[in-house]
């Protein structure tokens, strides 16, 4: 088959998928905890970016007491499924894995629904979700499942170091990747022989209970993987605070991740806090560009999933000298892409995730305009029918502001990118790491010197040169870990990378002497 017969195919599972979503939306859902539904007295209806009056689904309101119930029934969970030897539970998160792909189309639509993403973007959650189990049940193998034999201790003994669960963890995922964000730390979790509290956004919890079927049908035991919905104030809270959890995995911005960091550090004994958060994130386009490939992985990284990627390029610093050109093509072709419903197949821009996002970015074109800065493209919220029913807005580039402009350095999450004048590669370095943030950052250049000095000095834990499919963004398991320094990441080491599995288990140094061989 060439690509344009699998692009053809892949268009018509997806349309038939979206018509059976279609019967099945606005039902009522329950919660998961111990393998058994769970109904509260309070729902919430989760409504569709892409058109509020449809109804995705009505989902529980949770509370602290259901989070109670759901770390008891995980602790309860715990010893069978830390216990059993690791090639098993590899076996069951395989299945998972091959879940996430046979329903892949369904699971893009419910995507889609939930966060507003476009066709690729969907089934590019649904693949990476996947990938990232497969990717970490393979890690566990290499590693022979983390037992490593140390020098002997002497004495005819024996020393090994093996790497074991620390129990219960808590997952709280973030709405922007509902599937992937939620599969690869819950993944990482339980093939660490850890049982796990699953908490969605509130934003997308249709995603969250699909997650929660593929895991029982990939053969996850019962309490094994609760699936707990409702606000952060009141679940995650609780999360937070329960005494049971042994571990906390959060993905989501910097405020609420330092709450979470902060609030662990306040406890008698120590866990494990793993916050992956938001970025701010640079590209610098140097004279030597190619400025095509400039453009194109500018507009993919900036606008891509509406901006809403915390790998989002939010602002460029470009060379004086070319400055002009690359400004003007960037424009036009950000003029042409395709904004509305997400659902249909050759729109390229959805809605933004609710009513608060479009707040944000209405404010900082207010500001960028109110402080001196020209808007290039873009500015408008959407507002003819039909778009006026969901969240649209234009991609926006923002230029003519001083470097030094808050919209430098605060994280928005909204399609709108400022660029800044650069008079060298050292004062693009400097600017560039002028932020709390450390997550991507990309440089177009043709000169290898310049981008060995990037890499060599640019703050970010995950660094591109010349990727015009993205020049910030599009890590992937196994191939392109994906981890934040400074405010972006509290460990230093990436998801999808060889060093993330490791931060499941803890360390026992185990030895072992042969009692005949002991002197007397
Ligand atoms: P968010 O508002 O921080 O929410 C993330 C999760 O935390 C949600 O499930 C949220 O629940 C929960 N939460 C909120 N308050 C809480 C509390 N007090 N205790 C415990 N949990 C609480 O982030 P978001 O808007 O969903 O996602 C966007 C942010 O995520 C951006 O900053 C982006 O850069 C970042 N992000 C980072 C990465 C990365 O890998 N570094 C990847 C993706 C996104 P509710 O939804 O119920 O409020
Ligand atoms: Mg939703």
């Amino acid at each position: 088959m060439n690509v344009s017969q699998d692009m053809a195919g892949f268009h018509a599972a997806y349309d038939r998928a979206i018509g059976t979503m279609r019967k099945t939306l606005g039902r009522h859902h329950p919660m998961f905890i111990d393998g058994q539904s769970v109904w509260t007295r309070e729902e919430t209806i989760d409504r569709s970016p892409i058109d509020t009056r449809v109804q995705v689904g009505s989902f529980q309101k949770g509370a602290a007491d259901h989070v109670r119930d759901a770390v008891i029934a995980a602790r309860r969970a715990s010893p069978e499924w830390s216990g059993r030897p690791w090639p098993e539970r590899i076996a069951v998160m395989r299945r998972v894995a091959q879940a996430l792909r046979t329903h892949r189309f369904e699971l893009a639509v419910a995507i889609a629904y939930d966060a507003g993403k476009n066709r690729l973007e969907c089934a590019g959650d649904v693949e990476e979700s996947a990938d990232f189990v497969d990717y970490y049940c393979s890690q566990m193998e290499q590693n022979q499942g983390f037992l490593k034999e140390m020098q002997s201790p002497g004495e005819g003994g024996i020393s090994h170091s093996k790497l074991r669960p620390y129990g219960v963890w808590a997952v709280i995922a973030p709405f922007n990747f509902p599937l992937a964000l939620a599969t690869g730390p819950s993944a990482a979790a339980l093939i660490a022989g850890n049982t796990v509290v699953f908490k969605p956004a509130s934003d997308t919890p249709f995603v969250g209970l699909k997650l929660y079927e593929m895991m029982v049908e990939g053969g996850v035991p019962r309490g094994a993987f609760n699936l707990v919905t409702g606000s952060g104030s009141t679940v995650g809270q609780e999360l937070v605070e329960n005494g049971g959890i042994d571990g906390i995995v959060f993905t989501g911005s910097k405020e609420v991740g330092m709450h979470l960091a902060r609030s662990s550090a306040l406890r008698t004994t120590p866990r494990p806090v793993i916050t992956e958060m938001g970025g701010k994130n640079p590209t610098v386009v140097m004279p030597s560009a190619h400025l095509d490939k400039a453009v194109e992985g500018v507009l993919r990284s900036a606008f891509g999933a509406q901006g809403q990627k915390c790998s989002a390029c939010s602002r460029v610093y470009v060379a004086c000298d070319i400055r002009e050109r690359f400004v003007d093509l960037l424009a036009k072709k950000t003029a042409s892409v395709k904004i509305g419903n997400p659902l249909d197949r050759d729109v390229w821009l959805g809605p933004l995730i609710n009513e608060a996002a479009v707040k944000t970015y209405e404010r900082a074109v207010r500001q960028a305009v109110e402080d001196g800065g020209r808007i290039l493209i873009g500015g408008h919220r959407l507002t003819d029918d039909p778009l006026c029913h969901g969240f649209y807005v234009e991609p926006t580039i923002i230029d003519r502001l001083p470097n030094t402009h808050p919209l430098f350095s605060e994280e928005l999450f909204v399609p709108i990118v400022v660029i800044g004048d650069v008079a060298s590669l050292t004062e693009a370095i400097e600017l560039a790491n002028r932020t709390e943030y450390g997550l991507t950052a990309g440089i177009f250049s043709e000169d290898p010197e310049e981008i060995d000095c990037f890499f060599d000095h640019v703050e970010a834990g995950v660094v591109y040169a010349n990727r015009s499919a993205g020049i910030t963004t599009g890590a992937w398991p196994g191939v392109n870990p994906f981890g934040g320094w400074k405010a972006s990441g509290s460990t230093g080491r990436g998801s999808g990378g060889p060093y993330y599995l490791q931060q499941f288990m803890r360390e026992q140094s185990q030895v072992r002497v042969n009692l005949s061989c002991q002197k007397e």
